[in-house]
């Protein structure tokens, strides 16, 4: 018989497809963030020379699409906005 029965923690992999409140810092609040379209991953990765750009979101919040990863507020030194027009 076991009687630890640990509280099952969800599995997490539903969880990049759904906006999410992260801090924008150009909106300098917390934000819903989307993730990425396939024509907007098509343009990042152009515009950073990168592959892997899953981990990517931008802000919803009005016209501000500003891009960040889901851990990490600041990837880079200015702030890098999807631009209007590519959804
Ligand atoms: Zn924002």
């Amino acid at each position: 018989m076991r009687g630890l029965s640990v509280c099952a923690v969800p599995a997490d992999s539903d969880s990049m497809t759904e906006p999410r409140h992260l801090s924008c810092r150009t909106c300098g609040t917390r934000e819903s963030h989307r993730p990425l379209t396939v024509n907007q991953k098509a343009w990042l990765r152009g515009k950073l020379k990168e592959l892997y750009v899953e981990e990517y979101c931008m802000c919803a919040k009005g016209t501000c699409r500003n891009v960040r990863t889901y851990n990490t507020e600041r990837c880079w030194p200015d702030p890098l906005k999807i631009p209007p027009g590519i959804d």
